[in-house]
């Protein structure tokens, strides 16, 4: 597979039909236990649900091949996957370095999870190579970045970072939740390891939780699949499948979201209600040229600054009808959120705080025209 193009990869890879019955679409085996022929005479290494799955092997064959990786493992949701990566490298007294804007999720489970077990975190602006240099400890065993990151859309040179953290001995992790492999290849960028909220772009379609975690290579995979196996945050049959089958599509999708929200940001810079427009496709982000080359698409997440300051954001993600107001992001609707009271509330008073005059819109893949005049029709209502 590794020799097609990603569109082909993402609808054969792991894909293979029923050998028993022709069914073109591997069935999903919503089993919990798998029969053996003889004490230990295991059927393909099958044994039991929380060890492995033969449509959730199929996922994980599909997501290694997304990222170009070596290996990929699947998990209920993006934090079970952060979780047990993080269990599976660290120990007490490591020192993780993190984006100071990430996903508010992930910042809760290293500082209010795993930091009463020895870990230590600190987050800094990774952008800036000179703090970046000037964070890394002895004890800093990851690096753990987003790019675009969550809400602010900042953009980091992915493999800029990757030589810094590298020469310093230090893993790098990428959530590609946001950009999807659709986007952006981090691991041929140098990262070692790549997570994801498959809730998002992945599944495509807002009805399945799940995660994914990645590897480069073989160095860390045993050490995560063991915490996949001994914790249990698997993802389910029927969870797996539908994101198998959401990941079919994400080449198309992906092209879509990143041309609406194009058209969206080109016309939120119009606007004198909107004083800030966070997208890594407008030439003036000042991550513009970084996105242009790590990224084959700028993707359909932005965010926006409004002029009259949070009662003004508040009621404009109150106020739309297409958009509907509501956490997560990457299905084929157009969401809008309030991050600093949403997705992000468990960071107010935190380095990684949003500012209060912040919306984040996820853009579906509808008419575009459409969505500007559902957008148009929102900021119209705040004169009112
Ligand atoms: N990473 C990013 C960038 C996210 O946006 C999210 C969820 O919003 C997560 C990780 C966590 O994923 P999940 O909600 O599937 O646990």
């Amino acid at each position: 597979m590794s020799d097609h193009a990603f569109a082909t990869r993402a609808i054969h890879a792991g894909q293979e039909f029923d050998p028993t019955t022709g069914a073109i679409i591997p069935p999903i085996y919503q089993t919990s236990t798998f029969v053996q022929d003889g004490i230990g005479g295991l059927r393909n290494g099958y044994e039991y649900n929380r060890a492995a799955n033969p449509t959730r092997s199929s996922l994980e064959t599909q997501l290694a091949a997304l990222e170009g990786g070596a290996a990929a493992l699947s998990f209920a949701s993006g934090l079970a996957a952060e979780d047990a990566l993080l269990r599976g490298l660290l120990k007490p007294g490591d020192h993780v370095l993190l984006g100071n804007d990430v996903y508010g999720g992930t910042y809760r489970l290293l500082t209010r999870v795993l930091a009463p077990w020895g870990i230590e975190t600190t987050t800094v602006e990774l952008a800036d190579t000179d703090a970046l240099r000037a964070s890394i400890r002895p004890q800093t065993k990851i690096v753990w970045l987003e790019t675009p990151s969550n809400p602010l859309l900042k953009i980091v040179d992915i493999e800029q970072l990757t030589e810094i953290a590298h020469a310093a001995g230090a893993v790098v992790v990428v959530d590609n939740t946001f950009a999807s492999p659709a986007l952006q290849q981090p691991l041929a960028l140098g990262a070692d390891l790549v997570v994801h909220s498959t809730t998002k772009y992945l599944g495509g379609h807002s009805d399945v939780l799940g995660g994914a975690v990645v590897f480069g290579d073989d160095r860390f995979f045993e050490q995560v699949k063991f915490q996949q196996f001994a914790v249990g945050a698997v993802s389910a049959p029927l969870d797996a499948w539908l994101t198998t089958r959401g990941i079919k599509t994400l080449a198309l999708r992906m092209r879509q979201h990143s041309e609406n929200a194009q058209a969206i940001a080109e016309w939120a810079q119009s606007r004198p209600e909107i004083e800030k427009v966070f997208f890594p496709g407008l030439a003036s982000h000042p991550g513009h040229d970084i996105a242009g080359r790590q990224m084959s698409g700028f993707g359909g997440m932005l965010s926006l600054g409004l002029t009259d300051g949070p009662a003004a954001a508040r009621a404009f993600a109150e106020s739309t009808e297409l958009f509907q107001l509501a956490e997560s992001l990457g299905g084929v609707e157009s969401l809008i959120g309030y991050p600093s009271e949403m997705t992000h509330a468990s960071v107010r008073g935190t380095p990684l705080a949003v500012p209060e005059n912040v919306v984040r819109l996820s853009v579906g893949i509808e008419d575009a025209a459409d969505l500007i005049a559902d957008l148009d029709q929102g900021l119209a209502r705040l004169s009112r």
